[in-house]
């Protein structure tokens, strides 16, 4: 099909107010209007989309770990990229255990500017690639401290971020993520990093990692001072635990967004009530069907939760380990949930109204993102 003639297409079903969704052709009716899977395709590689929960350490190319090892005198024991990606990517049966170790060949790429600076670029060029038009990258800023001070891998990245951002048609900012195992005292020294460079691309505050044994309530107070200096706060809740968790992010560190809360559902009236203060979730269903928190993506949560009216975003995670992109994923929630092409742009664009840009950047991005919707 020529794309003009398609895209007129898929004009008259907008101007009908057809759901557009994959299907036989053949079945469309005043519903709904189906198209098969490669052209429902075409239309979410162009759609203007939006990332907002993807960390650096697990969207650094297998190639490039190749290419740098030498260099730093990395043994990482393989003879190419295939055998590197066996390594550390994840496969179906793994679990989060072996997902943990899947970073250990490649640390030594955080312990050096230089190299630092070309994965966060290579970061944002690999989701500019794919029509990503805004991102919120993060990053751990602890990692061998002898070799690189938290300062130093918060510049490096924040470098890489914005030479990416000149070179492409994308915006990005950075958050800053704490791990849950920290002691209270290196918490704060990170939030300190961060809150120094609110000028320079950091918006926000994120805590990750053991939901089970670090409760964050722990971190209140290092939540309580990033927000008194104008951070903003995103939590990793409800993949590991239940609505308990979630409580916990909301009360306790005041999480404006949710990364994953994908076992929100488990209490009816806390989707009401995060659906009544617009907390948004950052919603990652392959990389939870990768780590077994849910068995396939049949059932996956994610529509049910827009139908309540919480705010829901889709994004990749760990894009590298878990070899996935953004638009497969949008393809799985169409695939698999039935979601339309209007329900997937509607999350698109969630992604820049729950967006930690301020309101007039936010309005400057939405109008951009409607001169590049194909359906706008
Ligand atoms: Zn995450």
């Amino acid at each position: 099909m020529k794309i003009s003639a398609f895209i007129w297409l898929v004009l008259t079903a907008v101007c009908l107010a057809q759901p557009i969704k994959i299907g036989d052709p053949d079945r469309s009716d005043a519903q709904a209007r189906y198209l098969n899977r490669d052209d429902f395709r075409v239309l979410v590689e162009e759609m203007p989309k939006t990332e907002l929960h993807t960390h650096l350490e697990g969207a650094v190319r297998p190639e490039t770990i190749l290419e740098l090892a030498p260099k730093y005198g990395a043994d990482l024991g393989v003879s190419g990229v295939e055998e590197l990606k066996r390594k550390i990517e994840m496969r179906p049966g793994e679990n989060l255990l072996d997902f943990l170790k899947k970073f250990d060949p490649f640390r030594f790429i955080f312990d050096h500017p230089e190299s630092l600076r070309r994965v966060s670029y290579e970061m944002i060029e690999d989701m500019a690639r794919e029509g990503v038009i805004y991102a919120e990258i993060r990053v751990n800023p602890v990692k061998h401290e002898e070799m690189l001070s938290i300062d130093g891998v918060l510049d490096a990245v924040l470098e890489g971020m914005h030479q990416a951002c000149r070179d492409y048609p994308i915006e990005a900012r950075l958050i800053v993520s704490l791990n849950r195992s920290y002691p209270l005292e290196s918490a704060m020294r990170v939030a300190r990093a961060a809150v120094a460079r609110q000028g320079r691309g950091v918006v926000a505050l994120d805590l990750a990692g053991d939901e089970v044994h670090h409760p964050a309530s722990k971190f209140k107070e290092v939540f309580d001072y990033a927000r008194s200096q104008g951070l903003h706060v995103t939590i990793h809740a409800g993949e590991a635990m239940g609505p308990e968790s979630i409580v916990q992010a909301l009360e306790s560190c005041h999480a404006e967004r949710i990364g994953h809360g994908l076992r929100l559902g488990e209490d009816p009236h806390l989707v009401q009530e995060v659906a009544r203060r617009g907390v948004t979730l950052e919603m990652c269903p392959d990389s939870n069907r990768l780590i077994n928190a849910v068995k396939d993506l049949k059932g996956y949560p994610l529509i049910a939760y827009k139908r309540q009216g919480v705010p829901v975003t889709i994004s990749t995670d760990d894009r590298h380990i878990f070899d996935l992109t953004l638009v497969g994923e949008y393809m799985a929630m169409a695939e698999e949930c039935g979601l339309s092409l209007q329900e997937l742009e509607q999350i698109s664009l969630t992604g820049i109204r729950k967006s930690f840009l301020k309101e007039a950047e936010k309005a400057r991005l939405e109008s951009r993102w409607s001169e590049l919707s194909p359906t706008q």
